[in-house]
């Protein structure tokens, strides 16, 4: 078996599509041979794909069954419970891989910078998703729903996730995997009316035209646009193809009669939150009108008219963008949230490569990653070629000998007999439900679960 030891052990971190698109690329071609060790700071795999995608897009959730035939690769393993920079750093992995592919995400909220902000009942939509998601650090957290109106700031698809997720009627959410204490709460919520506000008009709104035709459909809440705020339907055929959909789609709504459901979600353009009032927590949102200033480079800009609004409201969801955080060691542009890279070889790093949004920054749907992943891959696999005598590293030749010191670092390490322990669990409670899992939501929980046999 001459081609039975690997040429090469490559560190993915992080377990989100990134992740696995890499560690796909890296174990595809026949030459060089590349063995695989995936981190994850999280006991459960798939990133966002469990933790972000909103619990009604079961469809785009499925693609983790394309990521876990790449974990059966018998060249690869996976780590969980593992947070590079705390539990190992990134010296000890350079130590012992050929190189070190950081998949890491942006999993930070970016700040809205108003008075008001951090007021109780305004929230960063990472919290409020991760929550509703049963993502275990946000388990604990609690939002006040005996409001009656929320207000959303942001115009992206974010945005309409929460929206949905708030207007829904909770039947229908339980037949899906939301975490329970999230249905929960939402049984008992009195929001009937929410706000979704975006600074610019809406030709630059982020949102895709699935999810703003879905908002309707899947909430069967009434959805309201003030005809005004779109402009004349002749200006449209000049549009790109994604804002023209959005456009008539918008028409649509301007256009219905309410059907009186009793559940309103309002868009509304032009708008920024100016301060978030209130004694103790969020009471009201001051709003303020701009117009566009549109130099028709498709860079227009919000201009604040200085027109001021006052809505009572008791609920803020930020959902103005994300941002990634740094790894200790690993060079960071604080200023664009991101790991500085050229094709995704890290800018003043040490064999260390970026794949997905800690490469390119927040945007693009999950298969934009694939290509961002590959292209990555391309780079590091060209780099480990051209290296003087390239061979593997003498701790990367013993998979055994990193195994047993992970283990001892971490001995609560979640591998993927522990994964598939929690799976096997999770599906089993949801089928007599007719539910596609039922979430394990807490680190203690996740942890026990992970050390049970399944049978
Ligand atoms: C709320 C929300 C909804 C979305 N909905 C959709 C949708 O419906 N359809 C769609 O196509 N796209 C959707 N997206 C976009 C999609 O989720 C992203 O494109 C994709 O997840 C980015 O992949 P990633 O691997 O770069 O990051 P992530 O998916 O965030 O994965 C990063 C992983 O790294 C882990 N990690 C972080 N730091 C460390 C560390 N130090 N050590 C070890 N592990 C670490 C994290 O725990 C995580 O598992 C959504 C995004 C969000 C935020």
């Amino acid at each position: 078996m001459p081609n039975a030891v690997p040429d090469f052990a490559v560190a993915v971190v992080g377990a989100g599509p990134a992740g696995f698109y890499a560690a796909a690329a890296l174990l595809a071609p026949p030459e060089p041979r590349v063995r695989v060790d995936m981190y994850e700071r999280l006991p459960t795999p798939w990133g966002l794909v469990r933790a972000g995608v909103a619990p009604d897009h079961p469809k785009i959730k499925s693609i983790s069954a394309q990521f876990a035939r790449t974990a059966t690769h018998e060249r690869f393993r996976w780590f969980g419970n593992v947070e590079v920079g705390t539990t190992v750093s990134r010296e000890e992995l350079l130590a012992r891989y050929d190189a070190v592919v950081y998949c890491v995400g942006s999993p930070a909220d970016r700040d809205l910078h108003i008075p008001g902000a951090d007021r109780p009942g305004s929230v960063g939509a990472r919290d409020f998703v991760g929550w509703y998601n049963g993502h275990p650090d946000f388990r604990a957290l609690t939002f006040d729903l005996q409001v009656s109106r929320a207000v959303i700031v942001g115009h992206g698809n974010v945005a309409l996730d929460v929206a949905r997720i708030l207007s829904t009627p909770p039947d229908r959410l339980a037949a899906t995997d939301i975490a329970d204490h999230a249905l929960v709460a939402l049984r008992a919520s009195r929001i009937r009316d929410v706000l979704v506000i975006g600074r610019r008009g809406p030709a630059q709104a982020s949102f895709t035209t699935p999810e703003l035709r879905e908002l309707g459909e899947l909430t069967g809440a009434d959805v309201i646009v003030d005809p005004a705020q779109l402009g004349p339907p002749d200006a449209d055929a000049d549009l790109p193809h994604v804002p023209r959909h959005n456009l008539e789609v918008l028409r649509r709504y301007a256009a219905a009669e309410p059907a009186g459901t009793g559940r309103r979600i309002t868009l509304r353009f032009l708008t920024s939150p100016i301060e978030i009032r209130g004694r103790d927590r969020v009471e009201s949102v001051v709003l303020g009108r701009n117009r566009l200033l549109d130099p028709g480079d498709g860079a227009a800009t919000a201009i604040d008219t200085g027109e001021r609004e006052e809505l009572a409201a008791g609920l803020v969801l930020r959902a103005v963008g994300y941002r990634g955080v740094p790894i200790p060691g690993v060079p960071f542009d604080d200023r664009a949230g991101l790991v500085p890279n050229v094709e995704g070889r890290v800018l003043g790093g040490d064999r260390e490569y970026v794949a997905g949004w800690i490469k390119r920054g927040p945007s693009g749907i999950i298969g934009t990653n694939k290509k961002c992943a590959t292209d990555t891959v391309h780079t590091l696999l060209a780099d480990l070629a051209s290296t003087p005598g390239a061979s593997t590293r003498p701790a990367a030749a013993d998979p055994g000998a990193i195994e047993a010191w992970l283990r001892r670092r971490q001995p609560d390490l979640v591998d993927l007999d522990g994964w598939t322990a929690i799976d096997t669990a999770e599906l089993r409670a949801g089928a007599p439900l007719g539910r596609p899992r039922v979430k394990v939501c807490t680190w203690r929980e996740l942890l026990a679960t992970a050390r049970t046999v399944p049978v």
